[in-house]
């Protein structure tokens, strides 16, 4: 079994920055913390991580607590509701190149098996694939919510993933996503690596991290799939 582990946001998805609004919200209401957007680049870092980095910025790491930061991803969760719900009302969220006939694609194949390596938190994750009807498609996942670091939520779902296909045995591991993160930290995880421009990042800065393959979006499924099975030797 070659299991497929997809980030979520530049890669599958782009929701406009709803997520990033949601997240400026509950820093506001939570720790009356008012971020400009450049002062972060979201782009490939888990939504603790992030956190993190803001607070550090502000120099409010006292203001950080375990309770503290349950209630800021709670509320974020609660503005990320809201703020889908407007950006997709908008028109302005969009399903990215090629993802829905892949995602088809892969699940028609019996030796592939579709999961998730996201920074997202796991209920982030899931609110952002069912409003965009591409929840389906995956069976495990590792989350942000699981470790803010990357390569550390990627091992988890690659351990949830082989325990979803179960008595089979697994032949790879891949990791689809769209930053230079995605890259650095799926290598680092033991999985393949296939970057997709469809984010923040050109093709050239993604190759410039020797993903195993580098692609514009996520076009032909076929070609992609044969990719995969190549590179795992099946
Ligand atoms: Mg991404």
């Amino acid at each position: 079994m070659i299991l497929s582990l997809f980030d979520i946001d530049g890669t599958l998805i782009s929701t406009d920055g709803a997520g990033m609004r949601a997240f400026r919200r509950a820093l506001e209401a939570v720790f009356d913390i008012r971020v400009d957007k450049k002062v972060i680049r979201p782009d490939g870092k888990t939504d603790p991580l992030i956190l993190k980095e803001i607070l550090a910025h502000f120099d409010s790491s006292e203001r950080w607590c375990i309770h503290s930061q349950q209630e800021m991803f709670a509320r974020y969760l609660d503005f990320l509701e809201d703020e889908m719900g407007k950006t997709l009302e908008s028109g302005r969220v969009r399903i990215l190149p090629g993802v829905r006939d892949l995602l088809h694609a892969l699940s028609s194949e019996s030796d592939f098996a579709l999961g998730l390596a996201t920074g997202n938190l796991e209920g982030g994750a899931r609110l952002k694939l069912e409003k965009t009807g591409l929840s389906g498609f995956f069976h495990f996942g590792g989350f942000g919510s699981d470790s803010e670091d990357r390569t550390e939520l990627t091992r988890i779902g690659i351990r949830r993933g082989s325990r979803h296909v179960s008595p089979a045995s697994v032949d790879g591991a891949f990791v689809i996503g769209d930053t230079p993160f995605d890259i650095i930290h799926g290598r680092n995880a033991g999985a393949s690596v296939i970057a997709v421009a469809s984010g923040g990042y050109g093709i050239r800065e993604l190759q410039a991290c020797k993903p195993d393959l580098a692609l514009a979006d996520l076009t032909p499924a076929e070609s992609i799939i044969s990719f995969m099975r190549t590179a795992t030797g099946r």
